[in-house]
């Protein structure tokens, strides 16, 4: 008789949960539980026929690159999973397109010839130049301050801050520009500087996986077999002497370990009597619902053609600040397809999209940092493994991919696996 291997349940099969379970699967009695009928989270390929061809396009997550991303390459080469170069250049459109620029290069910085005689557009370059050099200080210091707060305290222009710095925070963790001030300044400065970010060469090449994140997500349900259940949300999840019991629509089952890779906030609604420190730390991870349409409106760009970027930032007035943000992903650039009329896809559209060129719509929920949540991230290794109950998520991080698998090896090395890669 073989030894009985310990059963184990993982809650949610995004990249957190699929990772976690691929990485368990040889020593463990794993199950995989998704809510919805199809696994992947936001990692979420849709596939449509704008034209003849059938495309594989990504509504969720799309670019990871080899330099912040360590543990997401090592799996992807554990898989086999291709990828290509991807493309990441940000463009501004405010106010009905009456101010555009893209930062690309020289000639897109000047999409919109006349901002070379707009003092605006100048001082937003010249403290470009000089957050890029000054920032990096503040990671030398003890700092409290908000991005806000510092942004004030070094007199940053009107233009560096409602048209670059604010609105490229907002698009990468898809808040709004106003709730970008609240984000913790050396957080923010570090993250900065950890992408590359404050430098105007030499910074890392983005990619993307080869045939949409799709691809990696079915290669990783094969191997995992028969230890997935999908449409089968966890509803209650009962802690017993010695591990626990697992609820879901389709009936329940004891395990002697629980892996939870759903949000904070899913996790701590369906432990039915969590302890006071998981209500604490899993309860100051606040979550924002972001609506992203897959469609093919122009009207969601830059009108001006040459500041097209991968990222276009848009924003009608001064109120859409405090609104999460308006930005459309060229999926063309970011994903290299061919299609006739462009593939975008637009997070909380702020102007109506021609309802003939929509081809999905979807919502996506974010996590949303400030000095509370991170605080709480930094109390995560109180509840990590006590009474046989991890916590994985790409929120216990900066909220991206690399974050979901790290948050993943971390539990599996705890648990006496090792990831098949480099360790981080
Ligand atoms: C539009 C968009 C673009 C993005 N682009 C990038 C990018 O380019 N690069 C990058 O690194 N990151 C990107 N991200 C960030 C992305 O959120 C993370 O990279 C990562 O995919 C989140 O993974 P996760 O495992 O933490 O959560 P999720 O992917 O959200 O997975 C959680 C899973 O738990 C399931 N679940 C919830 N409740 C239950 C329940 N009760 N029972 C069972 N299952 C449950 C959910 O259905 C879901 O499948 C993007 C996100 C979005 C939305």
């Amino acid at each position: 008789m073989g030894e009985t291997r310990q059963r184990i349940a993982v809650i949610g099969a995004g990249i957190s949960g699929l990772s976690a379970a691929w990485l368990l699967r040889d020593k463990f009695d794993v199950t995989l539980f998704e809510a919805e009928a199809r696994a992947g989270g936001h990692a979420d390929t849709q596939i449509v026929r704008p034209d003849d061809d059938e495309i594989f396009v990504d509504t969720g997550f799309i670019v990871f690159n080899n330099v912040n991303y360590p543990n997401l390459v090592g799996f992807f080469n554990a898989l086999g999973v291709a990828s290509q170069e991807s493309n990441m250049s940000f463009g501004v459109s405010k106010n009905d397109a009456s101010y555009e620029y893209a930062g690309g290069d020289l000639k897109q910085l000047f999409a919109q010839p006349e901002n070379i005689f707009k003092p605006r557009f100048w001082r937003m370059v010249a403290d470009i130049l000089r957050f890029n050099n000054q920032a990096p200080a503040l990671l030398d210091h003890e700092s409290g301050q908000s991005l806000g707060e510092y942004l004030i305290a070094n007199e940053y222009s009107a233009g560096f801050v409602d048209d670059y710095i604010l609105p490229m925070g907002a698009a990468i963790w898809s808040g709004s520009v106003d709730g970008m001030r609240a984000f913790p300044a050396k957080s923010f400065i570090r993250f900065f500087v950890n992408h590359g970010l404050l430098k105007i060469s030499g910074r890392p090449q983005w990619r993307t996986v080869t045939g949409g994140s799709k691809a990696y997500v079915d290669r990783v349900l094969r191997d995992l077999g028969n230890h997935v259940r999908l449409a089968a949300a966890v509803q209650r999840i009962r802690r017993t002497a010695d591990g626990a019991i697992v609820e879901t629509s389709q009936g329940s089952a004891v395990f002697s370990q629980v892996i939870f890779a759903c949000h904070a906030d899913q996790a701590l609604a369906m432990i039915e009597r969590p302890t006071p420190r998981e209500t604490e730390v899993l309860g100051a991870i606040g979550f924002q619902d972001n609506i992203a349409v897959l469609h093919q409106d122009a009207a969601l760009m830059p009108r001006r053609r040459l500041a097209w970027s991968s990222w276009n930032y848009l924003s009608q007035s001064k109120e859409d600040q405090s609104q999460a943000i308006c930005l459309t992903y060229w999926m063309n650039l970011l994903q290299g397809i061919k299609t006739k009329l462009p593939l975008l896809v637009s997070l909380n559209p702020n102007i109506t999209i021609d309802p003939a060129k929509i081809l999905l719509r979807k919502t996506y929920r974010h996590p949303q940092f400030n000095a509370a949540a991170m605080q709480a991230q930094e109390y995560l290794s109180d509840i990590q493994g006590v009474e046989n109950f991890w916590f994985t998520g790409a929120w216990t991080g900066w909220g991206f991919h690399e974050d979901g698998i790290a948050s993943a090896v971390r539990v599996a090395n705890a648990l006496g696996v090792g990831a098949p890669w480099q360790p981080v």
